[in-house]
């Protein structure tokens, strides 16, 4: 049997080794603590729940659903994005509901991307939107996304001759795994970089409202102009504590939307029904649950920055997303000082190196470790520490 080259030619699983110890410690009955997954340990508000439980009893809801989506939940999505960012959305034709945006992203590729193609990626990032791109037989250029750049892209260090041939930009603030922020005024000067070049922009925003401090992030739709060139995808997942249930939109230029539905339609047959339902009480229903959500990742934010900086892990405060990007002190690997953290504490963090190249020299931790699992990791942590001296 021979498999096709997409798939030998997926990167090594970077999280095997670690998974393997993980198993190995679980195994010999140690208690592990995981800073490692991004997946709200919360659970989804119940109101969201009991409307999904109803609607499951409904008969219409066992058939196949439409790729497109119900015409309430794309107009539910529309309605959200204007009271939340002040955008209108035609719901026919510039919204489209997906199974996950995950599965949207990971698709959105086929739209743009033939054999060869280039695709503009930042480094690091959730690792979908490289791999889509292989998938579609093209090549990612990277990038990089440093510190002393606030890690946001230099779009003016992308070659003029890479910027002729990119097909797709990919964008994701705030963003996954570094929890940087970007203002109007950065994704004002993509779009202007993306028209001078005719390059659609994907920005990828699920963290939108996973923010503190009072901190409101906007969406990429609302610089001038965003919407002739780009979409953006959002999630109920990370803002209603739904990973599970599977439901996510993209939203922006009704070509771009088009050309995803008519991928998908000939790939998928839609979202559940019921999970529609959710979705739209989600959106239309109270909306308290996220900013009693963010307080609890707020605390366990200000926690974990203060002992992280303590034990030489610097770090500063995000202002959104469910991360913390830590430096690994000098003389280690972002992989090795997991391992290290693994070995000697039983405390899982995600190494950097896992996200791209310019991860090297970052770990990141999850804040949606529970109160007191973080607690527990923060007491290993800072014993840890004090015997390294
Ligand atoms: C969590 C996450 C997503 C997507 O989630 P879905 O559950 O598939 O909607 C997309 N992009 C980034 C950067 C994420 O962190």
């Amino acid at each position: 049997m021979k498999l096709a080259k997409r798939v030998e030619k997926l990167p090594p699983y970077l999280f095997v080794e670690i998974s393997r110890k993980i198993a190995e410690k679980k195994a010999k009955g140690e208690d592990v603590v995981t800073f490692g997954i991004g997946d709200p340990d919360i659970p989804t508000p119940n109101h969201i729940i009991e409307c999904m439980v109803q609607a499951a009893h409904a008969p219409a809801n066992h058939r196949y659903p439409e790729t497109e989506g119900l015409p309430d939940v794309r107009k539910a999505i529309a309605e959200w994005y204007e009271k939340r960012f002040g955008l209108t959305f035609d719901p026919a034709k510039e919204v489209l509901p997906l199974i996950g945006s995950k599965e949207g992203i990971g698709h959105m590729a086929l739209c743009f991307i033939d054999p060869g193609d280039i695709a503009l990626v930042p480094d690091p990032a959730y690792p979908v939107y490289s791999i889509g791109t292989m998938f579609a037989g093209g090549e990612s250029y990277y990038m990089p996304l440093k510190e002393e750049n606030n890690f946001l892209p230099d779009l003016d260090a992308i070659p003029d001759k890479i910027a002729r041939k990119a097909k797709v930009m990919w964008l994701n603030y705030p963003n996954n795994p570094t929890s940087a922020v970007a203002d109007l005024d950065f994704f004002e000067r993509a779009v202007a970089f993306a028209t001078k070049y005719e390059i659609p922009i994907c920005h990828d925003g699920p963290y939108s409202e996973v923010a503190y401090d009072g901190y409101s992030p906007v969406s990429f739709l609302q610089a001038k102009g965003a919407k002739d060139i780009g979409v953006e995808f959002h999630s109920w997942s990370k803002t209603y504590n739904m990973t599970g249930w599977r439901i996510g939109m993209v939203v922006g230029n009704a070509r771009m939307v088009d050309a995803l539905m008519r991928v998908k339609s000939n790939l998928d047959s839609g979202i559940p029904q019921a999970i529609q339902f959710m979705g739209i009480h989600a959106l239309r229903g109270p909306q308290d649950c996220i900013a009693q959500h963010n307080a609890i990742y707020q605390k366990r934010r200000d926690k974990l920055v203060a002992t992280l900086n303590k034990i030489g892990l610097r770090c500063t405060p995000p202002r959104a997303s469910l991360y913390i990007w830590a430096r690994v002190p000098a003389g280690y690997t972002s992989a090795q000082f997991a391992a290290k953290l693994l070995d000697e504490t039983a405390v899982v963090v995600t190494p950097g190196l896992g996200y791209g190249p310019s991860g090297e020299g970052y770990v990141r931790f999850s804040l949606t470790t529970p109160d007191d699992r973080v607690d527990l990791g923060i007491q290993r942590l800072e014993a840890w520490s004090k015997k390294q001296k």
